[in-house]
């Protein structure tokens, strides 16, 4: 999950970290509050998640209040590289003396972590590596050693920073690197580093990683989902614990582990070239335990994305064998309720026999039983266009 520049702040804020003081408004009159608290020039920054919001005109220092809320009804709104700008950060503006980079990462190449760091910040670092490589510092760090002040002040010497700025950064590298480790991110990054004038080093920007498969040690970084920009059915099936990927097409998708989903995404994408280009509406992986609530869970999500014309589940019974999957289709049925999507069913694997038995006998008319996945594919995306 990538913060925004104002949730990243707060993060470097919390460990220590020196920022800029700000806070985010998501209205002209709320960054003239902020900017008539701080008092004197402010920085009014566009918060995107997408870099060289300076060059696209989404960075404005302001002289004062007045100035601040026509830069900020200006950048609310803008696009910037396909992003909407719903928020601005309002900023104490800084006096800039130098602009460096900095960050740790995970290098998943090198399986380890990672310190860049260079003397020329402020552009992108993409292009100080491309153009003149020399000039930035790459320094692995030991996971069991981390960032000490000793390894700090190395890295900001590899980067050849000025003897001006190597204690401030020595110790805002410590500090970030307490930012990477305890908050479980995969990248903190600032750029620029900045010297100011009166000689302090300070993070005047901030862009930030979270590694989610660390979110159950993290309840604070809830906090930071944007809400927003969450699609509303991968929001339900993500509260009722479900791997639910929606996705543009008209077949819905429920299957059992997810190699299989992924194959069934692929032969419904193949099949349905034949009737008009019907595809995948979703992903969704119901794992081992296909119970009658999981099956309902699910098919109550995909049945409320309106482009779905047609289900396939498609499962291999292994541990969960086929006619306890059965049962929860009948079961399932029983609770999302009257439902007229047609529902193609292939069951495969341990007790396929008596699954199909099962899903017979209970003689539903939406369902449609078909013992093959090429057979039940081409059946889906089929109805599916006959649907439309
Ligand atoms: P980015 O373009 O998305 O990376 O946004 P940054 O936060 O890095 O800002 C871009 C540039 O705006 C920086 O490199 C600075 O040169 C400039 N800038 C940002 N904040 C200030 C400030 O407080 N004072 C001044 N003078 N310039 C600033
Ligand atoms: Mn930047």
């Amino acid at each position: 999950m990538d913060l925004f520049e104002y949730q990243a702040k707060k993060l470097f804020a919390d460990h220590g970290v020196p920022v800029p003081s700000g806070k985010v408004a998501t209205t002209p009159d709320e960054a003239r509050g902020i900017a008539t608290d701080l008092g004197g020039r402010v920085v009014v920054k566009a918060q995107v998640k997408t870099g060289g919001r300076g060059k696209a005109g989404g960075v404005k220092v302001a002289d004062g209040p007045d100035d601040a809320t026509a830069r900020a009804s200006a950048i609310l709104g803008m696009d910037i590289k396909g992003h909407t700008v719903h928020s601005v950060l309002v900023e104490q503006a800084s006096d800039i003396a130098e602009e460096y980079y900095a960050s740790f990462l995970l290098d998943r190449a090198n399986r380890t972590f990672l310190a860049m760091c260079s003397r020329e910040g402020g552009m992108e670092i993409e292009e100080v590596a491309a153009t003149k490589p020399e000039a930035l510092a790459r320094i692995p760090i030991d996971p069991l050693v981390g960032v000490d002040a000793t390894i700090a002040r190395q890295i900001a010497v590899a980067a050849k920073l000025p003897e001006a700025a190597l204690d401030g950064a020595t110790e805002l590298l410590v500090k970030l690197w307490e930012v990477f480790v305890r908050a479980d991110a995969t990248l903190v990054e600032v750029n620029p580093l900045i010297l100011t004038g009166d000689g302090r080093v300070v993070a005047l920007d901030g862009k930030v990683s979270l590694d989610e498969n660390a979110s159950f040690r993290h309840s604070d970084h809830a906090a930071f989902v944007d809400v927003a920009a969450v699609d509303p059915l991968e929001q339900r099936a993500k509260e009722k614990d479900l791997n639910y990927v929606k996705l543009s097409g008209q077949v819905g998708i429920i299957g059992n582990g997810a190699g299989l989903v992924m194959s069934t995404l692929d032969v419904v994408t193949y099949a349905g070239e034949e009737f008009g280009g019907q595809r995948p509406a979703n992903f969704l992986d119901i794992g081992g335990g296909a119970s009658a609530e999981v099956m309902a869970d699910g098919l109550s999500i995909i049945l409320s994305d309106p482009a779905v014309k047609s289900v396939f589940v498609n499962i291999f019974g292994g541990i969960t064998a086929c006619d306890a999957v059965a049962n929860g289709i009948v079961q399932a049925l029983k609770i999302v309720g009257d439902i007229t999507t047609p529902l193609v069913v292939r069951l495969d694997g341990n007790n396929a026999e008596e699954g199909r038995r099962i899903l017979r006998e209970a003689n539903l008319d939406v369902v449609k039983p078909v013992d093959t996945m090429d057979g039940a594919a081409r059946l889906a995306a089929e109805l599916a266009a006959a649907a439309a």
